[in-house]
């Protein structure tokens, strides 16, 4: 199978596709909404058909990166917070495709349709506030830190929260349109603000308890930050990228040259 299906909790789907990167499918009674699409080398439309049974489906991506959202090229139209609308032909333009064909050939996988020509789907602006789906509500937050425009989505029906990629347990905070480490400490605190049980992210199947968040946040010191060790990401050793080990084996990978370790938002250790 080229995706593999969790049910998470009644109505909730953590579907990981043949890359490794998750996405979600939240089905209600009226309705269903599927959160990120994936790498799109296979059809993720036909997710919805199956466990969703013929409801209505609207896609929303919680940011632009390739991984989220190429995916979004089997779809009509997507959701995105319009901070990542320009980042998006970027991360889904050729170049990137190609980039993604060469790793996915390097794992002896091949996409079905035409993976470099396929258009993407007309975008709709997504705001904060609630979707509801039928006995289940999905609540969209904006959530900046990984890109400006990155989406959360709440679940309180289930106690659950959808972080995409503003939340791993290994977070990446470096890319050119990431913010700075003490914004992502504001994102995550009002995150924590929301009684949620569980997490679920883009880059692990399983979820995460809320202990976890609260562990990665509370590790996120001025501290922390002005003794992150260096570690080279390759392609990207212009940038300055060091590294704050956290609890549970959970780490932060961030652009040091835009932190401020005196910001008030990051914690005293
Ligand atoms: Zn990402």
């Amino acid at each position: 199978m080229k995706f593999s299906v969790d049910e998470a909790a009644p109505g909730v789907f953590h579907i990981e596709d043949a890359m490794g990167v998750c996405m979600t499918l939240l089905v209600g009674k009226d309705r269903a909404l599927l959160v990120d699409a994936g790498y799109g080398l296979d059809d993720a439309a036909f997710l919805p058909g199956v466990f969703a049974k013929g409801r209505p489906v609207t896609l929303l991506l919680t940011h632009a990166h390739h991984d989220h959202a190429l995916g979004a090229r089997w779809f009509s139209q997507a959701l995105l917070f319009e901070q990542d609308a320009p980042l998006l032909p970027v991360y889904t333009g050729k170049a990137q495709r190609e980039r993604v064909l060469s790793q996915a050939a390097s794992r002896g996988l091949a996409p079905q349709g035409d993976f470099l020509s396929a258009p993407m789907p007309e975008i709709l602006p997504l705001s904060e506030g609630p979707i509801d789906l039928g006995g289940l509500t999905a609540i969209v937050l904006h959530a900046p830190g990984h890109t400006p425009g990155s989406a959360a989505v709440w679940v309180p029906e289930r106690r659950l929260l959808l972080t995409g990629d503003a939340w791993n347990p290994c977070t990446w905070l470096f890319f050119p349109e990431a913010l700075p480490v003490q914004e992502q400490a504001v994102t995550l605190r009002r995150l924590l603000s929301l009684p949620f049980e569980r997490a679920l992210c883009a880059h692990e199947s399983v979820p995460y308890p809320r202990a976890a968040l609260e562990a990665f946040t509370a590790g996120l010191t001025g501290e922390a930050v002005r003794a992150a060790e260096r570690v080279v990401i390759e392609p990207y050793g212009a940038i300055d990228t060091r590294r704050i080990p956290l609890p549970d084996g959970q780490e932060l990978i961030f652009d040091f040259a835009k932190a401020d370790p005196d910001a008030p938002s990051l914690a005293r250790g």
